[in-house]
């Protein structure tokens, strides 16, 4: 039997308002970390947003607080204003029937009404480091009788420097208190920090290719540098972009991108560090209201910043760190939705997209760059598609109104739709497509490429039909996938008969194998999680094992079996 909301013992007003919120079953995070603090315990929660992490610790925080205290009872500490606001709301919606007191405090506003507030009594705290410690410093924040510690998203807080405030923070609360950290990845430093401040904790992980990696299509296009600009513009043309999130390495190039962009005829906006707190919010209630479809920034800026539904995440640069691919591909693909994440790679960065293939247990399909006639051919169909619309909806009565009176003064019908036509194309003519120099003759791998797949019907209705941003694999030979070798050394490519049809993912595949066979998860490389098939590295020292326990493998009730290929 799954673990049940009712089996945390929680009171009747938070229970009234989990079923209000339409909760009906605890996410995995949560069945792991609220009966760890509801007995006291310090936890350690390996989790990302979109995991339900915010109401892991919130449950068991509102289930302790005394109503009839009106003082810091719990303290939630966050990178980002934005995370901050998220985790207050929650744990507003969540306290909703008890009546909680919620003071969220941040840097970049004014003190008065977050000290009036306090003045007023709250129960629970919610803030970033420096605004925090700033308040504890001048003795208008006082910790003493906070029971309940969350550290959230620390890693982000260490990458943003906050390490130090946020010890100062713990200094200023009781030792008995209870202490939960949060964090997607486990770095030494964070591991380090839960040393010296949690005790004893229990760890509850949600592996990250659960929750990120299995809604995200991941593509890499190997380019010359120079050429990044043109090949971006280029996969414009040819995604169908909703909402787009572009990563650069630092802030000067963010800007310069935007400029770009902007000049060659797509709208973008910068989420830069430099803008004040107000602009920032600007920048992103018009990216979340949708009147900005491009935000350009780097990993920095787009901390703690909480969007869903991105229809594509590109990384412009490769994160120097493997592991803040995996945060920013996060964002992508959430609530259910299949996003698509596309990096941009030098040629001599082929080892660092083998680490993060490796990272995530995914593969990155090499795409082609959309060619010129690829790119024109695309503007025609969805200038025709445009075209037929009007056609069948037969409500351009004005229009028509306008054809009659020129054909009565004696213009030609033909020549009147080619110079409408001519007007209607102008607007691409601001968009011209930009030239791309050819890779060092070796960095090209034609074995793993993909292109835009084009090679079907000629006719403009059949290739309308067919999505042209479809990929499927060319000149991909057979034997690259299924042959007995592994792209990498000391590691055997082997072949399963489910897929992604079967509901398959990667931690399924490394629960089963190395469960079954009883050998490490390490021992397995890469796996490629396709429709119907799935190949799987794994290392020659226990292939013997692998295959022995070939007639035992078994995922969601489904048996298979392991071949060579
Ligand atoms: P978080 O990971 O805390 O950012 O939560 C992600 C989303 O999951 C939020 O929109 C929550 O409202 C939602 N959520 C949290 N817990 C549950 C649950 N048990 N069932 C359904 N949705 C949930």
């Amino acid at each position: 039997m799954s673990i049940q909301f009712e089996d945390f013992n929680l009171r009747p007003e938070l229970v009234q308002a989990i079923t209000a919120l339409g909760y009906t079953q605890p996410t995995p995070i949560q069945a792991g970390i609220i009966p760890l603090m509801q007995e006291g315990c310090d936890v350690t929660g390996q989790a990302q947003t979109g995991t339900g992490k915010t109401a892991a610790f919130a449950l068991p925080i509102l289930n302790r607080i005394d109503p009839q205290q009106y003082l810091p009872q719990a303290l939630v500490v966050a990178p980002t204003r934005e995370l901050a606001l998220q985790v207050t709301e929650m744990i507003q919606s969540l306290g909703q029937f008890m009546g909680v007191s919620v003071l969220t405090v941040y840097g970049g506003t004014s003190y008065s009404q977050q000290l009036n507030q306090l003045r007023r009594g709250v129960q629970v705290v919610v803030g970033t480091p420096g605004r925090l410690l700033d308040l504890v410093k001048r003795g208008r924040l006082d910790l003493t009788e906070v029971h309940t510690v969350v550290l959230d998203e620390a890693d982000e807080m260490l990458s943003m420097g906050f390490v130090e405030d946020v010890e100062a923070i713990l200094a200023g609360t009781s030792d008995e208190r209870q202490t939960t950290l949060f964090s997607a990845t486990l770095p030494p430093r964070i591991r380090e920090l839960a040393r010296k401040y949690l005790r004893n904790p229990k760890t509850v992980a949600i592996q990250t290719e659960q929750v990120t990696v299995a809604a995200t299509e991941q593509r890499v296009y190997y380019v010359n540098e120079h050429d990044k600009l043109a090949v971006l513009t280029r996969l414009f043309e040819m995604e169908d972009i909703t909402s787009a999130l572009i990563f650069t390495r630092t802030r000067v190039r963010t800007g310069e991108l935007v400029n770009e962009l902007n000049m060659r005829g797509y709208p973008s906006e910068a989420l830069s560090g430099d803008l004040s707190q107000e602009a920032r919010e600007h920048t992103m209630a018009r990216f979340r209201a949708g009147q900005v479809k491009v935000l350009v920034a780097t990993d920095v800026a787009a901390r703690g910043l909480d969007v869903e539904g991105i229809s594509h995440v590109f990384n412009y640069d490769l994160p120097e760190e493997t592991e803040t691919f995996v945060h920013r591909i996060g964002r992508t693909g959430r609530a259910g939705r299949t996003g698509v994440a596309i990096s941009l790679a030098r040629p001599s960065e082929r080892r660092q997209v083998r680490q993060i293939e490796q990272f995530t247990h995914q593969e990155m399909l090499e795409g082609t760059i959309p060619t010129a006639e690829e790119i024109q051919a695309k503007r025609l169909d969805g200038l025709l598609s445009k075209i037929e619309m009007w056609l069948k909806r037969g409500r351009a009565r004005e229009e028509r109104a306008l054809v009659e009176s020129l054909v009565a003064s004696g213009v030609d019908p033909i020549d009147m739709a080619a110079a409408a036509l001519k007007v209607a194309r102008a607007e691409e003519k601001q968009r011209p497509i930009p030239e791309i120099s050819p890779l060092p003759e070796k960095a090209v791998r034609p074995e793993r490429r993909l292109r835009y797949d084009r090679s079907e019907g000629s006719g403009r209705s059949e290739s309308r039909g067919k999505s042209q941003r479809e990929f499927t694999a060319h000149a991909k030979p057979r034997a690259s996938v299924r042959g007995k070798q592994s792209d990498e050394e000391g590691m055997i490519r082997l072949e399963m008969g489910l897929g992604k049809v079967d509901g398959l993912r990667p931690s399924d595949v490394v629960a089963s194998i190395a469960g079954t066979a009883g050998i490490p998860g390490t021992a397995l490389g890469r796996i490629y999680i396709q429709n119907h098939r799935t190949t799987v590295d794994v290392s020659e020292a226990y292939l013997e094992k692998i295959v022995s326990a070939n007639t035992k493998y078994k995922v969601r009730g489904q048996s298979f079996s392991l071949t060579k290929g």
